[in-house]
């Protein structure tokens, strides 16, 4: 057994996934044999992508013009103050275009469909977060967009669904299962399989089948890599410990991944605590999940003692997935990144805090990463940097949030 810190130091993580897309024993691809082959061509398109350096000039130029990178470094004054221990500093990934993290893959994704040759994009959404961001970089570059949604997301989500149709793209209401997000995985899935001559499919998460994970994780990784600059810049120093939610993991590992091998830096990833951990009010995987295969891929699943896929549940539509990407099992299994999770009622805390202290509204996703971040600030102290991804802004989520707490709108 290695100790901890040599566990830590032993971090080689750009050897991660390997070439058959595990990391680990998690990951892999579990895919119907008709996506093979679109599968294989993607994986080798963005090998070349990933060297060539015009694709990484072009992603980082609509990173910069039409996302509005890079994002900044906030220091939360009166949260900290109010708080009373660690510092804690935000990395304002809610100011960009659409109003969360999603935008960074999308774009990457779609500009690599276009080497491709592809002409139409499809893509799953629940809360309509993803669809959206995939909409506007398909308005933006010229693309056919088809976003799958369910039947029940699509009348919770009236006006994610009137954005993605004012940015030319159709939507499709998915009326199979549950009507949710799974099923419009399925659904996208399907037509793929009869599609992928001429498309491509973006998947919103660092989540599903070899070379998804590492493909979305590689468009977030900016996140990660400005604020490590970041931080040298306007602080002289690195955090002590990171915080972010983890939905499918994407936002989490973007920040995260350039921290890994800088074994001073504690990762925590925060997780959807729900109502309560128990068969179905919840979605923290790791706390209540088993090792499966779900979607694509080996990793942590919320399932049941016959391996059917549990109902899930959070206040934030974001983090309400049954599987967690492959990429955070592995660094769970080694010990490298924690994770908690937050309750429905300490996400809502948070929102009402963060907004009150320091006039910024944070989506509920968001706010169950930043809940993690409010518990532990007090534990340490006043010399201790605490850095929370804000994953996204809350204007989506103010009616939602006032329902819940019962204060009308
Ligand atoms: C979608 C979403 C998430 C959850 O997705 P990850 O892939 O885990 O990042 C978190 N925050 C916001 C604002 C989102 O829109």
């Amino acid at each position: 057994m290695l100790t901890e810190t040599e566990n830590k130091l032993s971090i080689d993580k750009e050897s991660l996934p390997d070439s058959r897309g595990y990391f680990g024993e998690y990951g892999g691809c579990f895919a119907p044999e008709t996506l093979i082959t679109p599968l294989n061509e993607l994986a080798e398109a963005y090998a070349k992508a990933k060297i060539d350096s015009e694709f990484q000039a072009e992603f980082a130029r609509e990173l910069r013009d039409f996302a509005g990178r890079p994002t900044g470094l906030y220091f939360a004054r009166e949260l900290t103050k109010h708080l009373g221990g660690a510092q804690i500093y935000l990395k304002r990934e809610d100011l960009l275009h659409t109003g969360a993290h999603k935008i960074n893959n999308a774009l990457g994704q779609a500009i690599l469909a276009k080497r491709l040759g592809k002409t139409r994009i499809i893509a799953e959404t629940g809360a309509g977060q993803h669809g959206v961001a995939t909409a506007t970089v398909c308005a933006r570059l010229g693309l056919e967009c088809v976003i799958y949604m369910g039947e029940e997301d699509i009348r919770r989500q009236a006006p994610n669904v009137y954005r993605m149709r004012l940015c030319g793209a159709e939507v499709r209401s998915v009326t199979s299962g549950q009507r949710t997000l799974k099923d419009a995985v399925n659904e996208a899935m399907r037509d793929w399989v009869g599609n992928s001559r001429n498309t491509h499919y973006i998947l919103g998460s660092a989540l599903g089948t070899h070379p998804f994970p590492m493909i979305v994780r590689d468009f977030h990784r900016v996140i990660g890599q400005e604020a490590h600059v970041q931080f040298l810049e306007q602080v002289g120093r690195l955090p002590n410990e990171i915080f972010a939610c983890v939905g499918g993991g994407s936002n989490a590992i973007g920040l995260f991944f350039e921290f890994l091998d800088k074994p001073d830096v504690r990762l925590v990833g925060v997780e959807a605590g729900g109502r309560e951990i128990s068969e179905g009010n919840h979605a923290a995987r790791f706390s209540g999940g088993r090792v499966g295969i779900f979607q694509g891929c080996k990793t942590y699943v919320l399932q049941n003692f016959d391996g059917q896929i549990n109902a899930t549940h959070s206040v934030s539509a974001g983090l309400d997935y049954a599987a967690v990407g492959p990429e955070h099992a592995y660094y769970q299994g080694i010990g490298r990144i924690d994770y908690a999770y937050a309750s429905d009622a300490e996400a809502l805390e948070a929102f009402k805090l963060l907004s009150k202290t320091e006039g910024i509204i944070p989506a509920l996703e968001t706010s169950h990463g930043l809940a993690g971040a409010m518990k532990r600030a007090p534990e340490l102290s006043q010399e201790h940097i605490i850095c929370v991804n804000l994953s996204g802004r809350g204007d989506k989520d103010v009616q939602e949030a006032a329902r819940v707490m019962g204060e009308g709108f």
